[in-house]
Parts: C-alpha cells; structure tokens; sequence
C-alpha cells in the first residue's frame, strides 16, 4: 500500500483551531502512568501546532471502558456468571447495580486526566483537561481556546458513538476544529469517529508519527533494498497468514520461527510432542510451503529447537533436531543451530521486516534465539523494521530498539499494513 498523503507542514495550522487524534492509550497502574512514551513521541506534532499559535484540541481513547459506554448496556461474561448465579427475582437489580458501579469505577480507570498532566509537564502548562468529549465543560473550554494553547478532551471511548463511527458525533467533534489531523497510528486501522469520521467534515492530514510509518514502512514494502528478508514467529500461523502471504509476493527469503514453525512442522509430517500446533491450519501451512517454492522465495524453517517438558519458565529443557522432537516435550525457542542459519541468512539483507519473536522471550530461558536475531539485524546494516506488540516489546525489553530503523507504535495497525490493507484512519487523508 503506497501512500502520499498530505502533513501538517502541508496545510496552513497558523492562528487556527485543529483537533488531533493521538494515540494517548498509555499503560496505567492505580491511576499513575507506568510508562509515557506515547506522550513523548505525540509531543513533536503538538509541540510544531503550538507553535504556529493553533488552537489544539486533542483528542484520544484510552483503554478499554466497559460496554456500559460503549454499547450503552451489556454485561460481561464474568458479570453475568455472577448474576446468573443470584436467585431470579434479584437478577434485574443486581443487574442495574453492576452497570452503575461500571459506569463509576470505569470513568476513575480510564479518564485521561493523568495523561493531561503529564503532557503539561512537557508543555509548560499549557494543556487543560476537558472533563468530557462534546458536553459542556469541553465546549466550553475550546470556545475560550487561546492561540498557542491546547485542550485535551476526555476518553472518547466514553461515548458509544465513537467506535460506531457515528456521523452526527463525528460532526460534532469537527464543529470544534477548522483541521483535522491524524496523528494515531495504532487505531489508525479502525474507522472509529475519531480516527476516521472526522475526515468527512474538515481537511484531513496526518502528523509526525503517521508521516513516518507510512514512509518507512511503505518504502520498504514496495520498492525494498534487497535481498529482502522477512522474520515471523510468534505464537500463532492464523494471526500472521495475511501478513506471510502479502510479503511472499515481495520478499526473497522468508524466515519463519517461534510457535508458528510447529504447525509448519506438522505440515511436512515431523512429530511435534506437544508444542503449539493448530490443527485447523496445517493445510494453509502446507499451501505457504507450496507457494514459496512456486515463487522462488527462499523458506527457512528451523533446524533445532530449545525444547521444554511443559509451558514453565523453570521447565526441564534441552535442544533437539526439528525431526526429534519427543512425545512429551514442546518446542519454547529455536535452537544454537538455527541462531547460525538464521544469522547467516540476515547477515547481508537490505531490508529486514521482522514480525513476532523467535520463541518465548518473555522468558530469560527462552529468548536467546530472538536475541541471536535481533543482534543479526543490528549488525546487518539493512533497513530493518518491527511490527507487532510482542515484537516491539521483546526487541525493546533486550536494548536492541535504537539498533532498528523503525518499530512500529501501532501493534494491529502494522500487521494490517504489511497484510497490504487499506487503514481507513489513513486512506481518509487528503492527498499530495
Ligand atoms: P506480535 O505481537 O509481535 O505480533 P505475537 O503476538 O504473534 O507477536 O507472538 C508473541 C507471543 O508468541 C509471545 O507471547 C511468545 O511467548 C509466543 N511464542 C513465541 N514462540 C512460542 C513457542 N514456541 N511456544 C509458545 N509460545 C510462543
Ligand atoms: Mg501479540
């Protein structure tokens, strides 16, 4: 998917009133902000409207409220054990209880008043919070809007409307602003009213962050420096099927590791014991196969495996050839001798776009192979991009993320751009 669309730098902002959608869903623990990088990487396009003296009005979803906001109703599952469990003459009160407690403690658990300070604290103050979305306090505070100033908004996932994509509140919103821009790329594969529904009422543009993934990202999938080499692992074949077929258009080599390979495995007929398989894909496995061959790309799949007796990081563990794997044991990491295969194969790539770990990382017994990758890739000199939540965190958590040319902020949005898909938070932008 090339895009070309048109930046902040491409439309006049000075003195006006624009409304940006960032992606401000930190993670947050008893209200306190644990990590804020999504506000530091929001903060150039805040920082360049600010500057040209625009009335910023942002705007962001945080978490995931309860579909008491949502959906306007609606229990979950866990909720309606619970009241299934009462005697039936209660049910409906009890029911009624729950969604207003819901409505209570979700509005204290996913309010973004703490991103709102901390954004001031990187703005001079400059931030005030609006206590909701299109009601009185927020119209009120962007109507008396100063030039140079910003207001945040409250989570627009309060309002069910905001993911239904509704018109009425899209046109709300954008009765605030004279620009829309789009700065959130990790919902930026969802046609939610901020993200996408705004657009229909106000020229649209994106900023920084958007800017980037798309030039990186579309760059290296459609003219690449080669030879181009894609890495998938993770933990499961259907998550990535879009994605391995996309790229097995484009790329040169295809490596494949992580739980993914057992259901490969599967497919060529070895014994797996009992690592992650799912039964229901070894046919779409073995038509990858088949495809990779008829294309010319290169399929690497790998030799040994760091082997475990049972899904524990204190497991009883040993290395074994991909034809050995025993009854009872699971395949947790790739083996010393797929490291060197794999390395070999990164070591002179052009472009390298890597998408789910080599095995279970998140444990110190298993990480090696992600790691062994990931310093092939640093040492590779190519092009190298990340996709994926896991990926990110994995490469992030082992000091390798300033060694990447890009990782992707946006988990799903990423795989659905590299699955070759329209992102309707960014087909909705004007063009160049
Ligand atoms: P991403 O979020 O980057 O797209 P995935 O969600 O597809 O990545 O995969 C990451 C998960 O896959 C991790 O939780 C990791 O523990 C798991 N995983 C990787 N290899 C294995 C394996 N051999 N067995 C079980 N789980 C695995
Ligand atoms: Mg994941």
């Amino acid at each position: 998917m090339t895009y070309n669309k048109k930046t902040i730098e491409d439309i006049d902002v000075a003195g006006k009133k624009v409304l940006v959608r960032c992606d401000f869903n930190v993670p947050l623990k008893d209200g306190q902000i644990t990590s804020d990088k999504r506000i530091v990487e929001a903060l150039p396009t805040i920082k360049y409207l600010l500057d040209k003296n625009a009335k910023v009005i942002l705007c962001s979803h945080m978490g995931k409220p309860h579909s008491i906001f949502t959906e306007g109703f609606g229990l979950t599952k866990k909720e309606k054990a619970k009241i299934a469990d009462l005697p039936e003459a209660e049910q409906a009160a009890a029911t009624e209880a729950l969604l207003a407690k819901a409505k209570v403690d979700d509005k204290k658990k996913f309010t973004l008043k703490p991103v709102a300070d901390r954004l001031n604290q990187y703005l001079d103050g400059k931030v005030t919070f609006a206590e909701d979305i299109v009601g009185e306090d927020a119209k009120a505070k962007v109507a008396a809007l100063e030039g140079g100033k910003a207001v945040l908004l409250e989570n627009v996932r309060f309002d069910a409307r905001e993911t239904k994509n509704n018109p009425e509140f899209a046109k709300e919103l954008a009765s605030y602003a004279e620009v829309y821009v789009n700065d959130a790329f990790g919902t930026a594969h969802r046609a939610h009213a901020t993200t996408a529904g705004v657009a229909d009422y106000l020229p649209a543009v994106c900023g920084y962050l958007i800017q980037k993934e798309i030039s990186v990202m579309g760059k290296a999938l459609d003219n690449p420096a080669r030879p181009f080499v894609a890495i998938l692992g993770g933990a499961k074949v259907s998550d990535k099927i879009g994605v391995i077929t996309n790229l097995l258009d484009k790329v040169d080599t295809l490596i494949i590791g992580g739980g993914m390979a057992y259901t490969f495995f599967r497919a060529m007929g070895y014994g797996i014991g009992t690592s992650l398989c799912e039964e229901d894909k070894i046919e779409v496995a073995a038509g990858i196969l088949a495809s990779a061959q008829e294309k010319g790309v290169k399929l690497l799949l790998p030799i040994d495996n760091h082997i475990g007796s049972h899904y524990d990081p204190e497991c009883e563990d040993s290395f074994v050839a991909s034809t050995d794997i025993p009854e009872n044991f699971m395949g947790l990491d790739i083996g010393p001798a797929t490291e060197i295969m794999f390395r070999y194969a990164i070591k002179n790539a052009g472009t390298v776009v890597w998408n789910g770990p080599m095995g279970v990382s998140e444990w110190d017994k298993f990480a090696s192979g992600t790691k062994a990758i990931a310093t092939a890739v640093a040492e590779s000199g190519a092009i190298s991009i990340i996709g994926g939540g896991d990926s990110a965190a994995a490469i992030e958590k082992l000091g390798f993320a300033d060694k990447m040319t890009h990782i992707s902020t946006g988990g799903g949005a990423s795989l659905e751009f590299l699955e070759g898909k329209q992102l309707p938070g960014i087909a909705c932008l004007l063009d160049k």
